[in-house]
């Protein structure tokens, strides 16, 4: 098959639209893709220094790759890459290898940050610590996980400088994240999900996703294409995880209607404009404890903290 574009031969077939790309336009696409995301939502300036947030895996080893390339024609821009260790054994090494080895290769500034050093505790010892699933323990991992990783990856985009912060959440992510909101019917949360990087608590550093718009499939053949290593293996928490059956649902669906996660995020850009004076979040104040924003006294990241420390404390 030859490239819809110029006739070479074709690497990759798009499923909801049937172009056929060759490995130059293939490129070309995913990188036009994600700058015309990051105009069309405003996502950066041209002076920023712009975090990324590298776990090691596909999305935001390929984000990585991406901005380095779209970040050479802003030469008063520049970007850092900030890697979270959670503390996972038999699983976080390899993806701060891969996260460290590609921030090297693309010759980007990296720091490490990890949740033993800033919370005091591996995410393997709260896990232990707060018990069994459903016997003693509420939420499943990712959940904490997810709590003291939002805590720190905005801690360390504040100490790097960064005046943003880019995650490498894709389009299904995206979608997921939608019909997770509405299964719940948390419409607060939902109209949050605006794509433009808002500074919303002075402590908040803003965030974007500028991979929103682009399938996980094409940021799986982008990394193959261009021989990008990244950590393959899921990690051991991931069963745990309530997105899972949501997840199944998007993909299966997916098979036969290839549009359906473009068709949610359209969908939820297009409420975003009919709720514009709708308020999009509580009323943040700083925690107590940290100064971080928080909804209510105590931030997630302490309200964890304590229950750890007091759990800890009776056994
Ligand atoms: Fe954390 Fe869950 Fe991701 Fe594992 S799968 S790194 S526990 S959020
Ligand atoms: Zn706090």
């Amino acid at each position: 098959m030859k490239c819809t574009l110029c006739g070479e031969q074709t690497v990759y077939v798009r499923q909801y639209d049937k172009l056929a790309l060759c490995i130059r336009h293939f490129n070309e696409q995913m990188r036009k893709r994600v700058q015309k995301t990051i105009t069309r939502y405003k996502m950066l300036g041209r002076k920023d220094r712009i975090a990324i947030g590298v776990s090691g895996g596909k999305d935001s080893i390929a984000l990585l790759d991406i901005m380095s390339r779209i970040e050479k024609d802003f030469p008063e821009s520049n970007l850092v890459a900030i890697i979270i260790d959670e503390g996972i054994e038999n699983y976080r090494d390899e993806g701060l290898h891969f996260a460290k080895m590609n921030a090297k290769r693309l010759n980007i500034e990296h720091h490490v940050f990890s949740f033993k050093h800033d919370f005091g505790y591996d995410l393997d010892n709260i896990i232990e610590i707060l018990g069994e699933r459903g016997k003693d323990r509420e939420y499943g991992a990712c959940s904490y996980c997810g709590i003291l990783r939002r805590k720190i990856l905005n801690k360390a985009a504040k100490e790097v400088g960064a005046d943003v912060l880019l995650t490498g959440h894709n389009l299904e992510d995206e979608a997921e994240t939608v019909l997770l909101n509405i299964i719940r019917g948390d419409i607060q949360r939902l109209v949050r999900l605006d794509p433009k990087p808002r500074k919303i608590h002075h402590s908040l550093v803003p965030r974007a996703k500028p991979f929103r718009t682009t399938p996980q499939a094409e940021i799986v053949m982008y990394c193959y294409l261009n021989d990008l290593e990244y950590q393959e293996i899921p990690c051991p928490y991931a069963v745990e995880a309530y997105r899972g059956d949501v997840r199944d649902f998007i993909f299966k669906t997916q098979e036969k209607q290839p549009m359906l996660s473009f068709n949610i995020v359209r969908g939820l850009d297009k409420l975003l404009k009919l709720v514009n004076d709708i308020p999009t979040s509580k009323k943040m104040q700083d925690c107590t404890k940290c100064g971080e924003a928080t909804a209510s006294d105590l931030c997630r990241g302490c309200w964890l903290k304590d229950k750890v420390q007091s759990i800890k404390e009776l056994k």
